[in-house]
């Protein structure tokens, strides 16, 4: 029984409510990114309608008020996940950006030829090739932790790969193709016993628990706000705020100074001096309000209703003749990656797709994982709040109906 009314969920998601190819859309591709309900959509317009200045410098009422939203949301940010300052809360274009931002400075830095990066067989390529381009620059040697059959990290692998050649261990809370859920902080608390810094890649972990970097000790962790209710195109990074102020600036120009002549330029404190350039303010502002969305639905509650769409799916998936299920870890989020043995994924979305039922097929930016399983690509369903019994089944019918036609 759920304690969230699902149905009254809905009506907050407008794109819920259409028909695909003559039937009513079934949304199971929340891991690429999730719908964005009403008051997202309209705090982006909100902010257009009513506050848009660009921010900072200006101190005309506009201005003023864009900054205060702008910051507020630095604010929500900080506190979702558990930092103690909004120094250490940099917003980025996402994921991917926070990544490369650490590579790039961090990295460069402080990482130097013969030393060692971990990242593990599980990463989405966003936390493998900006590794792989700075060991390339710089003659750093790339290690991978192992994934087990039941897709998870084989730890006392990755303890034999630790030493203090180990400069930074790159890797993430929860995989995007398999929904594992990784044990970061015991991965963190190795790491520290041999001085490396510790990245997590948090995409997939925000919509669905709560973060405490405190808690963790993460070093750096960076998230998308278009995984969790929010916008594309942004997200934040948080870093230890010791670690960002010995950082080399990323990006230059205006707003990370503090000074400029041609002799010398000053850089801004933290986190101005990792925000180059006018930000995506509107979508700043609006992922303050999808974290009130998903504060106010209450996470544990989505997180209880998400666990039992993948219990029952598990077990309905789990019974169709010659469907294997990718990915059996003992703690996962709401992913289910599968094959049905003679069908190639591609012919199963795209079947799905004329039922009107939205799966990601491929190898879900995780190539190396792929070929870890011996696959080409799985078919993923993934579910979010919105998200019913009735669609699960709506899927077995659907794949016992591409099975019908295909074998
Ligand atoms: N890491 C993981 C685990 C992801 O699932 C994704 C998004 N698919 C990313 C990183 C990249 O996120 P973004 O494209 O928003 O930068």
């Amino acid at each position: 029984t759920d304690i969230l009314d699902i149905q009254k969920i809905r009506a907050d998601f407008p794109i819920l409510d259409q028909e695909i190819n003559g039937k009513k859309l079934v949304y199971f591709d929340n891991a690429a990114t999730t719908q964005k309900p009403t008051a997202v959509i309209n705090a982006i317009a909100h902010y257009y309608n009513f506050d848009n200045a660009n921010i900072h410098r200006g101190i005309h009422t506009l201005a003023e008020r864009a900054t205060r939203d702008f910051e507020a949301s630095r604010e929500a940010v900080r506190e979702f996940l558990g930092a103690s300052s909004t120094e250490e809360i940099i917003f980025t274009s996402g994921t991917t950006q926070g990544i490369n931002l650490v590579a790039s400075t961090f990295g460069r830095k402080f990482i130097k030829e013969g030393d060692e990066i971990i990242v593990s067989g599980m990463e989405h390529h966003s936390n493998i090739v900006p590794w792989q381009m700075l060991c390339e620059e710089k003659g750093i040697t790339l290690k991978v932790i192992p994934v087990t059959e039941q897709g998870e990290l084989d730890m006392e692998a990755y303890e034999n790969l630790l030493s203090e050649k180990v400069k930074l261990v790159a890797v993430n809370h929860v995989s995007n193709s398999l929904g594992t859920i990784n044990p970061v902080k015991e991965i963190i608390a190795l790491a520290h016993e041999y001085g490396a810094k510790v990245l997590i890649d948090g995409a997939q972990a925000t919509s669905h628990f709560n973060i405490d970097v405190q808690d963790l000790d993460a070093d750096f962790y960076a998230f998308s706000a278009h995984k969790l209710y929010g916008p594309t195109g942004m997200g934040a990074l948080y870093g230890k705020k010791e670690i960002l102020n010995a950082m080399p600036p990323y990006m230059g120009g205006g707003e990370m100074i503090k000074d400029v002549t041609f002799e010398k330029t000053t850089y801004n404190e933290l986190p101005y001096k990792f925000e180059a350039g006018t930000p995506n303010i509107a979508d700043v502002v609006a992922l303050k309000t999808a974290l009130e969305y998903a504060n106010a639905l209450g996470r544990e509650n989505i997180a209880a209703h998400e666990d039992m769409l993948l219990g029952y799916a598990t077990e309905q998936l789990s019974e169709i003749e010659g469907l294997r299920i990718i990915g059996q870890a003992k703690k996962k989020v709401s992913v289910l990656s599968f094959v049905i043995d003679g069908i190639h994924h591609q012919d199963i979305g795209v079947l799905l797709d004329n039922q009107g039922i939205a799966v990601r097929t491929g190898h879900h930016c995780t190539q190396p994982l792929m070929q870890r399983f011996n696959l080409l690509g799985t078919s993923r369903a993934s579910f979010a709040v919105y998200n019913t019994i009735e669609e699960v089944d709506r899927l077995v019918a659907g794949i016992h109906r591409v099975k019908k036609m295909l074998l």
